[in-house]
Protein backbone atom coordinates (compact mmCIF):
# COMPACT_ATOMS: atom_id res chain seq x y z
CA UNK A 1 0.00 0.00 0.00
CA UNK A 2 2.62 2.27 0.96
CA UNK A 3 4.90 1.65 -1.96
CA UNK A 4 2.03 2.15 -4.50
CA UNK A 5 1.38 6.15 -2.26
CA UNK A 6 5.22 6.21 -3.27
CA UNK A 7 5.21 5.88 -6.78
CA UNK A 8 5.52 9.49 -8.38
CA UNK A 9 1.94 9.14 -9.94
CA UNK A 10 0.40 8.68 -7.40
CA UNK A 11 1.60 10.52 -5.12
CA UNK A 12 1.57 13.64 -7.58
CA UNK A 13 -2.32 13.32 -8.35
CA UNK A 14 -2.71 12.95 -4.36
CA UNK A 15 -0.60 16.34 -3.96
CA UNK A 16 -2.07 18.23 -6.94
CA UNK A 17 -5.52 17.47 -5.49
CA UNK A 18 -4.79 19.15 -2.43
CA UNK A 19 -3.09 21.78 -4.08
CA UNK A 20 -5.35 22.46 -6.98
CA UNK A 21 -8.78 22.46 -4.57
CA UNK A 22 -6.17 24.78 -1.93
CA UNK A 23 -6.16 27.04 -5.10
CA UNK A 24 -9.32 26.76 -6.37
CA UNK A 25 -10.64 27.91 -3.01
CA UNK A 26 -8.45 30.93 -2.33
CA UNK A 27 -9.55 32.47 -5.91
CA UNK A 28 -5.94 32.24 -7.36
CA UNK A 29 -7.02 30.30 -10.22
CA UNK A 30 -10.45 29.93 -12.49
CA UNK A 31 -11.67 26.67 -13.89
CA UNK A 32 -9.11 26.77 -17.18
CA UNK A 33 -6.66 27.67 -14.57
CA UNK A 34 -7.24 24.79 -12.18
CA UNK A 35 -6.87 22.62 -15.16
CA UNK A 36 -3.72 24.00 -16.62
CA UNK A 37 -2.31 24.31 -13.07
CA UNK A 38 -2.71 20.70 -12.70
CA UNK A 39 -1.57 19.42 -16.08
CA UNK A 40 1.48 21.59 -15.46
CA UNK A 41 2.11 20.95 -11.52
CA UNK A 42 1.43 16.81 -12.38
CA UNK A 43 4.24 17.18 -14.92
CA UNK A 44 6.81 18.86 -13.06
CA UNK A 45 6.14 16.54 -9.73
CA UNK A 46 6.90 13.47 -11.91
CA UNK A 47 9.49 14.30 -14.02
CA UNK A 48 11.31 16.98 -12.40
CA UNK A 49 10.91 15.52 -8.45
CA UNK A 50 10.06 16.95 -5.13
CA UNK A 51 12.36 19.73 -5.66
CA UNK A 52 11.36 21.31 -8.56
CA UNK A 53 7.70 21.46 -7.91
CA UNK A 54 8.17 22.90 -4.50
CA UNK A 55 10.54 25.91 -6.44
CA UNK A 56 6.94 26.20 -8.86
CA UNK A 57 5.03 25.81 -5.62
CA UNK A 58 6.69 28.53 -4.05
CA UNK A 59 6.02 30.68 -7.33
CA UNK A 60 2.49 30.05 -7.73
CA UNK A 61 1.63 30.60 -4.07
CA UNK A 62 3.79 33.52 -3.51
CA UNK A 63 2.15 35.30 -7.00
CA UNK A 64 -1.24 34.35 -5.64
CA UNK A 65 -0.60 35.73 -2.33
CA UNK A 66 1.09 39.03 -3.87
CA UNK A 67 -1.97 39.63 -6.55
CA UNK A 68 -4.10 39.42 -4.28
CA UNK A 69 -2.34 41.88 -1.70
CA UNK A 70 -4.49 45.18 -1.34
CA UNK A 71 -6.30 44.37 -4.55
CA UNK A 72 -8.83 46.56 -4.16
CA UNK A 73 -6.19 49.63 -4.25
CA UNK A 74 -4.75 48.29 -7.22
CA UNK A 75 -7.91 48.02 -9.13
CA UNK A 76 -8.78 51.29 -7.76
CA UNK A 77 -6.10 52.55 -9.97
CA UNK A 78 -5.94 50.32 -12.78
CA UNK A 79 -2.99 48.27 -11.84
CA UNK A 80 -4.81 44.97 -11.06
CA UNK A 81 -4.72 41.51 -12.84
CA UNK A 82 -7.97 41.09 -14.69
CA UNK A 83 -10.39 38.74 -13.71
CA UNK A 84 -10.65 39.27 -10.14
CA UNK A 85 -6.94 38.46 -9.56
CA UNK A 86 -8.09 34.64 -10.66
CA UNK A 87 -5.11 33.58 -13.13
CA UNK A 88 -6.56 31.35 -16.26
CA UNK A 89 -5.39 28.92 -18.55
CA UNK A 90 -3.12 31.58 -20.50
CA UNK A 91 -1.43 33.02 -17.30
CA UNK A 92 -0.41 29.23 -15.98
CA UNK A 93 0.47 28.42 -19.74
CA UNK A 94 2.46 31.61 -20.22
CA UNK A 95 4.39 31.20 -16.87
CA UNK A 96 4.57 27.43 -16.39
CA UNK A 97 5.45 25.87 -20.25
CA UNK A 98 8.84 26.03 -20.31
CA UNK A 99 9.69 25.22 -16.72
CA UNK A 100 7.59 22.21 -17.76
CA UNK A 101 9.56 21.21 -20.86
CA UNK A 102 12.82 21.30 -18.49
CA UNK A 103 11.39 19.48 -15.65
CA UNK A 104 10.95 17.14 -18.68
CA UNK A 105 14.51 17.35 -19.44
CA UNK A 106 15.70 16.77 -16.45
CA UNK A 107 14.09 13.30 -16.06
CA UNK A 108 14.49 12.55 -20.03
CA UNK A 109 18.29 13.51 -19.54
CA UNK A 110 18.70 10.79 -16.70
CA UNK A 111 17.42 8.53 -17.94
CA UNK A 112 21.06 8.16 -20.77
CA UNK A 113 24.08 7.16 -18.40
CA UNK A 114 25.89 9.26 -21.00
CA UNK A 115 24.04 12.17 -20.39
CA UNK A 116 23.50 11.66 -17.05
CA UNK A 117 27.38 11.42 -16.61
CA UNK A 118 28.03 14.24 -19.07
CA UNK A 119 26.05 16.41 -16.13
CA UNK A 120 23.13 17.12 -18.75
CA UNK A 121 20.47 17.02 -15.73
CA UNK A 122 22.08 19.42 -14.44
CA UNK A 123 22.11 21.78 -17.16
CA UNK A 124 18.16 21.36 -17.70
CA UNK A 125 17.63 22.09 -13.67
CA UNK A 126 19.85 25.35 -14.44
CA UNK A 127 17.33 26.23 -17.57
CA UNK A 128 14.27 25.34 -14.95
CA UNK A 129 15.43 27.89 -12.60
CA UNK A 130 16.20 30.50 -14.85
CA UNK A 131 12.76 30.29 -16.12
CA UNK A 132 10.65 29.81 -12.64
CA UNK A 133 13.06 32.18 -11.06
CA UNK A 134 12.42 34.85 -13.83
CA UNK A 135 9.40 34.41 -13.55
CA UNK A 136 9.02 34.62 -10.02
CA UNK A 137 11.16 37.81 -10.20
CA UNK A 138 9.24 39.52 -13.09
CA UNK A 139 5.23 38.79 -11.52
CA UNK A 140 6.30 39.47 -7.70
CA UNK A 141 8.08 42.42 -8.83
CA UNK A 142 5.72 43.49 -11.17
CA UNK A 143 2.44 43.36 -8.25
CA UNK A 144 4.78 44.99 -5.39
CA UNK A 145 6.68 47.21 -6.98
CA UNK A 146 3.78 48.97 -7.34
CA UNK A 147 3.43 49.82 -4.01
CA UNK A 148 7.12 52.06 -4.47
CA UNK A 149 6.72 55.11 -2.77
CA UNK A 150 8.52 56.69 -5.78
CA UNK A 151 7.51 56.79 -8.76
CA UNK A 152 8.81 54.48 -11.22
CA UNK A 153 11.41 55.08 -14.25
CA UNK A 154 11.27 53.89 -17.79
CA UNK A 155 14.19 51.14 -17.86
CA UNK A 156 14.53 52.79 -21.25
CA UNK A 157 15.34 55.74 -20.29
CA UNK A 158 15.72 55.84 -17.01
CA UNK A 159 15.49 59.85 -16.46
CA UNK A 160 12.24 59.57 -17.29
CA UNK A 161 9.72 59.12 -14.49
CA UNK A 162 7.03 57.33 -15.14
CA UNK A 163 3.27 56.64 -14.16
CA UNK A 164 2.88 53.34 -12.20
CA UNK A 165 1.70 50.35 -14.25
CA UNK A 166 3.51 51.73 -17.11
CA UNK A 167 4.66 49.22 -18.99
CA UNK A 168 8.51 48.92 -18.53
CA UNK A 169 8.66 50.80 -15.81
CA UNK A 170 10.84 50.02 -12.90
CA UNK A 171 11.63 50.48 -9.62
CA UNK A 172 14.27 49.94 -6.76
CA UNK A 173 11.86 48.14 -4.52
CA UNK A 174 11.01 46.06 -7.41
CA UNK A 175 14.09 45.48 -8.44
CA UNK A 176 14.93 44.37 -4.54
CA UNK A 177 11.70 42.01 -5.07
CA UNK A 178 13.21 40.65 -7.95
CA UNK A 179 16.73 39.71 -6.11
CA UNK A 180 14.39 38.45 -3.31
CA UNK A 181 12.45 35.73 -5.16
CA UNK A 182 16.06 34.41 -6.74
CA UNK A 183 17.24 34.28 -3.82
CA UNK A 184 14.73 32.50 -2.01
CA UNK A 185 13.93 30.14 -5.03
CA UNK A 186 18.57 29.51 -4.75
CA UNK A 187 18.20 29.07 -1.60
CA UNK A 188 14.90 26.00 -1.48
CA UNK A 189 17.36 24.11 -4.01
CA UNK A 190 20.27 24.20 -1.66
CA UNK A 191 18.41 23.49 1.58
CA UNK A 192 16.85 20.18 -0.74
CA UNK A 193 20.36 18.83 -1.65
CA UNK A 194 21.55 19.33 1.75
CA UNK A 195 18.62 17.70 3.36
CA UNK A 196 17.54 15.10 1.01
CA UNK A 197 20.00 15.30 -1.70
CA UNK A 198 18.64 12.08 -2.98
CA UNK A 199 15.53 14.25 -3.76
CA UNK A 200 17.63 16.48 -6.01
CA UNK A 201 19.12 13.80 -8.24
CA UNK A 202 20.09 17.28 -10.95
CA UNK A 203 23.15 17.24 -8.66
CA UNK A 204 26.10 15.72 -8.32
CA UNK A 205 28.71 17.94 -8.03
CA UNK A 206 30.11 20.46 -5.22
CA UNK A 207 30.56 22.84 -7.94
CA UNK A 208 26.67 22.15 -8.98
CA UNK A 209 25.79 23.13 -5.39
CA UNK A 210 28.11 26.38 -5.19
CA UNK A 211 26.25 27.50 -8.68
CA UNK A 212 23.04 27.05 -7.30
CA UNK A 213 22.55 30.20 -5.32
CA UNK A 214 24.63 32.85 -7.80
CA UNK A 215 21.98 31.33 -11.34
CA UNK A 216 18.93 31.93 -9.78
CA UNK A 217 19.69 35.35 -8.39
CA UNK A 218 21.44 36.02 -11.60
CA UNK A 219 18.65 34.71 -13.49
CA UNK A 220 15.86 36.35 -11.86
CA UNK A 221 17.21 39.98 -11.86
CA UNK A 222 18.37 39.76 -15.45
CA UNK A 223 15.44 37.84 -16.41
CA UNK A 224 13.22 40.10 -14.98
CA UNK A 225 14.65 43.41 -16.33
CA UNK A 226 14.83 41.62 -19.44
CA UNK A 227 11.41 41.28 -19.23
CA UNK A 228 10.52 44.83 -18.72
CA UNK A 229 12.85 45.86 -21.76
CA UNK A 230 10.68 43.33 -24.11
CA UNK A 231 7.69 44.81 -22.65
CA UNK A 232 8.97 48.86 -23.07
CA UNK A 233 10.00 47.83 -26.98
CA UNK A 234 7.73 45.36 -28.17
CA UNK A 235 4.75 45.07 -26.46
CA UNK A 236 1.24 46.81 -27.93
CA UNK A 237 0.65 49.65 -25.59
CA UNK A 238 -2.17 51.87 -25.59
CA UNK A 239 -2.52 55.55 -23.47
CA UNK A 240 -4.99 56.33 -20.80
CA UNK A 241 -6.58 59.81 -22.31
CA UNK A 242 -7.78 60.36 -18.73
CA UNK A 243 -4.50 59.93 -16.86
CA UNK A 244 -1.70 59.77 -19.26
CA UNK A 245 -0.75 56.36 -18.25
CA UNK A 246 1.07 53.51 -20.67
CA UNK A 247 -0.67 50.66 -20.52
CA UNK A 248 -1.40 47.41 -22.03
CA UNK A 249 -5.09 47.59 -21.29
CA UNK A 250 -7.83 48.56 -23.62
CA UNK A 251 -9.90 50.18 -21.09
CA UNK A 252 -8.17 52.71 -18.37
CA UNK A 253 -9.94 55.00 -15.82
CA UNK A 254 -13.27 53.83 -17.30
CA UNK A 255 -12.64 54.85 -20.55
CA UNK A 256 -10.91 53.14 -24.07
CA UNK A 257 -7.40 53.56 -24.37
CA UNK A 258 -5.85 54.73 -27.71
CA UNK A 259 -3.35 52.65 -29.15
CA UNK A 260 0.39 53.97 -29.62
CA UNK A 261 2.59 51.44 -29.84
CA UNK A 262 4.35 47.89 -30.25
CA UNK A 263 3.20 45.08 -32.26
CA UNK A 264 -0.15 44.60 -32.20
CA UNK A 265 -0.51 41.21 -31.84
CA UNK A 266 2.24 40.87 -29.22
CA UNK A 267 0.93 40.48 -26.11
CA UNK A 268 2.17 40.71 -22.42
CA UNK A 269 1.74 36.48 -22.44
CA UNK A 270 4.52 36.35 -25.67
CA UNK A 271 6.48 39.15 -23.17
CA UNK A 272 6.45 36.06 -20.53
CA UNK A 273 7.19 33.59 -22.51
CA UNK A 274 10.42 35.06 -24.36
CA UNK A 275 11.93 36.08 -20.87
CA UNK A 276 11.30 33.11 -19.11
CA UNK A 277 13.03 31.42 -22.19
CA UNK A 278 15.74 33.72 -21.66
CA UNK A 279 16.04 33.51 -18.12
CA UNK A 280 16.22 29.50 -19.15
CA UNK A 281 18.99 30.33 -21.25
CA UNK A 282 21.21 32.03 -18.56
CA UNK A 283 20.23 29.44 -16.49
CA UNK A 284 22.33 26.93 -18.31
CA UNK A 285 24.91 28.78 -19.36
CA UNK A 286 25.24 29.59 -16.11
CA UNK A 287 25.03 26.14 -14.67
CA UNK A 288 27.78 24.68 -17.40
CA UNK A 289 30.23 26.80 -15.33
CA UNK A 290 30.21 29.75 -18.64
CA UNK A 291 30.27 32.74 -16.29
CA UNK A 292 34.05 31.92 -15.35
CA UNK A 293 34.72 32.30 -18.81
CA UNK A 294 32.00 35.60 -19.38
CA UNK A 295 33.01 37.51 -16.40
CA UNK A 296 36.89 36.77 -17.17
CA UNK A 297 36.46 37.57 -20.82
CA UNK A 298 34.98 40.55 -19.32
CA UNK A 299 37.73 41.47 -17.12
CA UNK A 300 39.92 41.59 -19.87
CA UNK A 301 38.32 43.68 -22.16
CA UNK A 302 37.67 46.38 -19.60
CA UNK A 303 41.82 46.11 -18.64
CA UNK A 304 42.34 46.05 -22.50
CA UNK A 305 40.02 49.13 -23.23
CA UNK A 306 41.52 50.94 -20.35
CA UNK A 307 44.98 51.03 -21.29
CA UNK A 308 44.87 52.04 -24.91
ZN1 LIG B 1 -6.09 56.17 -16.75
Amino acid sequence: MLDMLMHPAVSGLLVMTLFGALAYKLHFVDISGLISAFVVGFTIWYTGGVVSFVIILFFFLSAGIATKMKYKEKAKHNLAQEGKGKRSWKNVFGSGIIPMMFSVGIHLTGQFPDLAAAGWPFLMFGGYIGAVATTSADTLASEIGVFSKSKPRLITNLRRKVPRGTIGAVSLLGEGVALFAGLFIGVIALLFSFVSPNLVPAITTTEQLIVLVPLSVLTAFIGCNLDSLFGAVLQNRFVCEICGAVTDKEFHCNYETKYIGGFKTFTNMHVNLGSSGMGATLGIILGAGLFVWILGGLFFWIVASSSS
